[in-house]
């Protein structure tokens, strides 16, 4: 396995063991049908209950609601290991614990995390996360979706979400509304939604041509009606699902390296085995430089991937932090696999192998999650101290 820099030697033997076990489960259970799966568009839901017991499920949190309790460097490695098999794999796991889990152990009352996360880590309940509209992506604060409090103190939910990962599997959905029908952005609340409600309608998105093996939706919400104690209590404005966001980033940005990882090592092991002009490609100097640059942005990701989880861990780390993470990792990944399927020549355009894959699943990874040139514009805030989005 690729560690040029010796990064094991930073990792705890805790750490190494989670990355081992779940690497074991992905070799085993995950590349082996993971490529056809791809070609005929279908997320392997066979493999949930085994996800959740090893733990993958809100891994980051508390053991007191079932959860493993690791930390957040161990959580980046269970992501870089199912990435390691495919991007869609990873998307499934992350909307579950960072985007469905996260949210209701971070805004949720009590009730709500007894009732739900002990369920959603065994992977009983599968979530989803509705923020995006269809006239609404970069700019969620738009959002036309409305919640409205009845005299009697539950709620109608109408309108719809767009490119919803596990819309059509979950059984529960975490919907960003807005709740007094101004644009102020503070009236921006979450609501745990169950997908068999009267008026819930999720429908698959087809023709991608990228996450194929992801279950994507459009949600659609016609008067949807809400127990009071549907809403998250303690959610309020954008800041919210964005709080979500940086949770479901930072995997990313470790989930990119796996992809990388995989593509690269591909790539090496095809460079020593086929011979064109009667020696291994690999022999050429060409290669081996497409080889070096590779090794070389991969180690970069993996040093600032593995300091962000340390950061993270003692608490001090920043959602600007994240967004470099996140926009420089996926970009490298996104290159270093168009780079892995140019070096396997036409075989690279098979489903057998990976890079062609991973490559296309990069640019829904490259889009989603706050665009690359959304987080340029976080981070030129950053650095300027100006706003260009406004
Ligand atoms: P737009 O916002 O229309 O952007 C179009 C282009 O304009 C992009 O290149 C963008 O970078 C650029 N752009 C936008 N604003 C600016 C600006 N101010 N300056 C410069 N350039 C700008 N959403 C969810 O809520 N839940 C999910 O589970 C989920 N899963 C997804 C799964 C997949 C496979 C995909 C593809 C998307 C998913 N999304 C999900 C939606 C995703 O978050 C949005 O696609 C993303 O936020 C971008 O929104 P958009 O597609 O509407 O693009």
């Amino acid at each position: 396995m690729l560690d040029f820099y010796n990064i094991d030697s930073q990792l705890s033997e805790d750490e190494r063991a989670v990355r081992a076990s779940v690497r074991q489960f992905v070799d085993e259970r995950v590349r082996p049908i993971i490529g056809q799966c791809y070609v005929d568009g279908r997320f392997p839901r066979e493999i949930i209950p085994e996800m959740a017991e090893l733990g993958v499920f809100g891994a980051n949190l508390p053991e007191e609601y079932g959860c493993a309790g690791l930390n957040n460097v161990s959580y980046g490695l269970i992501n870089q290991e199912l990435e390691r098999g495919d991007s869609g794999v990873r998307s499934f796991a992350s909307v579950q614990s960072s985007l469905a889990m996260y949210p209701i152990y971070a805004f949720g009352s009590e009730e709500q995390k007894q009732k739900y996360l002990p369920r959603m880590a065994k992977g009983e309940v599968i979530g989803c996360f509705g923020l995006t509209e269809p006239d609404y992506g970069s700019n969620p604060s738009g959002m036309i979706t409305m919640a409205k409090q009845q005299a009697d103190g539950t709620w109608l939910l109408n309108g719809a979400k767009m490119w919803i990962t596990n819309g059509s599997t979950a059984n529960i959905a975490v919907v960003w509304a807005k709740t007094n029908g101004d644009k102020e952005d503070k009236s921006i609340r979450g609501f745990v939604v169950h997908t068999d409600s009267k008026g819930f309608k999720a429908k698959d998105q087809k023709g991608k041509l990228s996450l194929r093996a992801s279950d994507t939706s459009e949600l659609v919400f016609q008067d949807v009606e809400l127990a009071a104690d549907a809403i998250l209590p303690k959610s309020g404005g954008l800041k919210s699902p964005l709080m979500c966001l940086t949770q479901a980033r930072y995997g990313i940005s470790w989930g990119a390296i796996g992809a990388a990882m995989a593509c690269f090592e591909e790539a090496l092991e095809y460079s020593k085995n086929r011979v064109m002009f009667d020696r291994p490609i690999g022999g050429f100097q060409i290669q081996q430089e497409r080889l070096a640059n590779m090794l070389t942005e991969i180690v970069k990701a993996q040093l600032v991937s593995l300091h962000l989880g340390r950061l993270k861990d003692a608490g001090t780390y920043t959602p600007q932090q994240v967004s470099l993470a996140k926009r420089n990792n996926v970009s490298m990944a996104t290159d270093i696999a168009r780079e892995a399927r140019r070096l396997l020549g036409a075989n690279g355009i098979l489903a057998e192998y990976a890079s062609m894959r991973h490559m296309e699943n990069l640019e829904s990874v490259y889009t989603y999650e706050g665009t690359h040139d959304v987080h340029s514009l976080i981070l030129g805030q950053a650095v300027t101290g100006l706003n260009a989005f406004k």
